[in-house]
């Protein structure tokens, strides 16, 4: 490769919705040089193109990136064209340098260039020391694969392609898939005048509408809930995370009252199969309609980084964003990066890796400095300041408290500490168990000695014993 064919900086994002901007107005006030690439003709244009009746969950208070609000009122729902407007408005405001119409086709390690990384797309080429990768937790729709058996007569859409009930064929319609997009369409077609059914089963429901009146006063509580306890750093964060990360997530906006009053008729079993081209339920019911409509979500889908990063179940191996397999490369804007929020608009605009992780979402700014010794000594930092769990990676980590008693891991046993380990801590959920146990001298936290346990000698836990 001629290294003067290849446009360099020190940092490029991939992917200018609102986790690409935000990152890139953290990067502008450090003063690091950087380039934003997007694949749309126009920032935003991923807004635009969704449902045209959509509205965002979050008011307009909490809609804005950093140190620019939305020309909105406070407690006004934006819409999709609205929000695509904004973050286009929000590039020229912060003097953003975004390069638009470049899709990202390869990420791959720049070794023939010295460090750093080789990014093309199409036929250009660039170089970068960083790469933050912001390309969305929305990427490939997914739909069942019996789909393609459906007669063709029937009108099949993906959530993501469908725009209004103009697109539709006359009569029935079946929505499959009960979170978000499903309650929301299935609502507008039946009001539409299409008999309109609901196959799957919801995800709960908030008790009250976001946009209602309690809903208004619930904001700032909902807000400090997503922020601060739905987290990896709680029980009840982690327990929410894969399943976050799966799709899905409760009724926020129409709920299944107002599904019922719509006159959408509701199917708890999942839509399975196909029979005579017509769709099939799991309890064997066979639907005759003129129209699917799959909401049945989104896959990651990172085929192009050609670096071994990401993990078997598609997302990236990271931990709050940073790629310890990688270093320099970084991830934004996927689902329970460290909280609830970390996909939404609302996550966006938290302030970013701040030097002390334990406390903070995932921050890029202070860890990406152009001078490596100092980026070095910042990942120390925020590997010192881990204490918990990590969802997707190999290596893992945590604090937890071995209690004096029965039933001690053989490796635990062997060390005489006559202590075990809490039931989850005797092996991960991949089988692995407690292969040494090492106790770090001088290291106590209240009466409870600091170890490390090994686990089939790929990672090791910090444990208090
Ligand atoms: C129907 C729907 C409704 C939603 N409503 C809300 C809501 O109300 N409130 C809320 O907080 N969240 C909502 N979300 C979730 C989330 O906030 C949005 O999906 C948001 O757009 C995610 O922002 P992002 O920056 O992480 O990714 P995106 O907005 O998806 O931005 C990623 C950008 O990367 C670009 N890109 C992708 N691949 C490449 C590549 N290879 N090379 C270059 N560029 C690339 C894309 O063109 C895009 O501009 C909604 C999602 C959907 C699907």
């Amino acid at each position: 490769m001629n290294a003067q064919s290849v446009e360099r900086h020190e940092v490029v994002v991939i992917g200018a919705g609102q986790a690409g901007l935000a990152a890139g107005y953290h990067l502008a006030r450090r003063g690091i040089e950087f380039a934003i690439l997007e694949a749309s003709a126009h920032v935003g244009d991923v807004w635009r193109d969704r449902y045209d009746s959509l509205l965002l969950y979050s008011p307009a208070r909490y809609d804005a990136l950093p140190k620019h609000p939305i020309p909105l009122g406070r407690n006004v729902f934006p819409t999709g064209a609205q929000m695509g407007d904004y973050l286009e408005a929000y590039v020229a405001h912060h003097r953003l340098p975004v390069q638009t119409g470049i899709r990202v086709n390869s990420l791959r390690a720049a070794s023939d260039l010295g460090d750093g990384y080789l990014i093309t797309a199409g036929p250009r080429t660039y170089g970068a020391n960083q790469v933050i990768v912001a390309t969305g937790a929305f990427q490939r729709p997914h739909v069942p694969e019996f789909a393609a058996q459906l007669d063709p007569q029937i009108r099949q859409l993906h959530s993501a392609d469908y725009r209004n009930p103009g697109q539709l064929a006359h009569g029935p319609v079946l929505v499959v898939g009960v979170s978000h997009s499903g309650a929301d369409l299935a609502y507008e077609v039946a009001a539409a005048g299409h008999p309109t059914m609901l196959s799957g089963k919801d995800h709960g429901q908030l008790p009250f509408s976001v946009d209602s009146r309690r809903g208004m006063l619930a904001w700032p509580i909902m807000r400090f809930v997503a922020w601060n306890l739905l987290t990896l750093s709680t029980p009840i964060g982690r327990k929410m995370a894969p399943l976050v990360r799966k799709g899905g997530g409760p009724l926020l906006r129409i709920r299944r009252g107002d599904l019922e009053r719509a006159g959408v008729e509701r199917f708890e079993a999942r839509t399975s199969g196909v029979s005579d081209g017509r769709p099939m339920l799991a309890d064997g019911l066979v639907l005759d309609v003129a129209n699917v409509i799959w909401c049945t979500g989104f896959r990651p889908d990172y085929g192009w980084i050609e670096l071994p990063v990401i993990g078997e179940d598609g997302w990236p191996i990271e931990y709050r964003g940073v790629v310890d397999l990688s270093p320099g490369l970084y991830f934004l804007g996927i689902p329970f990066l460290y909280s609830f929020t970390s996909m939404l608009v609302i996550g966006a605009a938290r302030r970013g890796l701040r030097r002390r992780a334990g406390r903070a979402a995932l921050s890029v700014g202070p860890l990406i400095a152009t001078d490596p010794a100092q980026r070095a000594a910042r990942l120390a930092d925020l590997q010192r300041a881990r204490g918990r769990f990590r969802p997707t990676s190999v290596r893992r980590r945590r604090r937890a408290r071995i209690r004096p008693g029965r039933g001690l891991p053989a490796a635990v046993r062997a060390e005489g500490l006559g202590a075990r380990l809490r039931r989850n801590d005797r092996g991960n959920r991949h089988g692995q168990r407690p292969t040494a146990v090492h106790q770090q001298p001088g290291r106590l936290r209240g009466h409870h000695a600091i170890v490390t346990i090994d686990i089939d000698r790929t990672s090791s836990r910090n444990c208090t014993a």
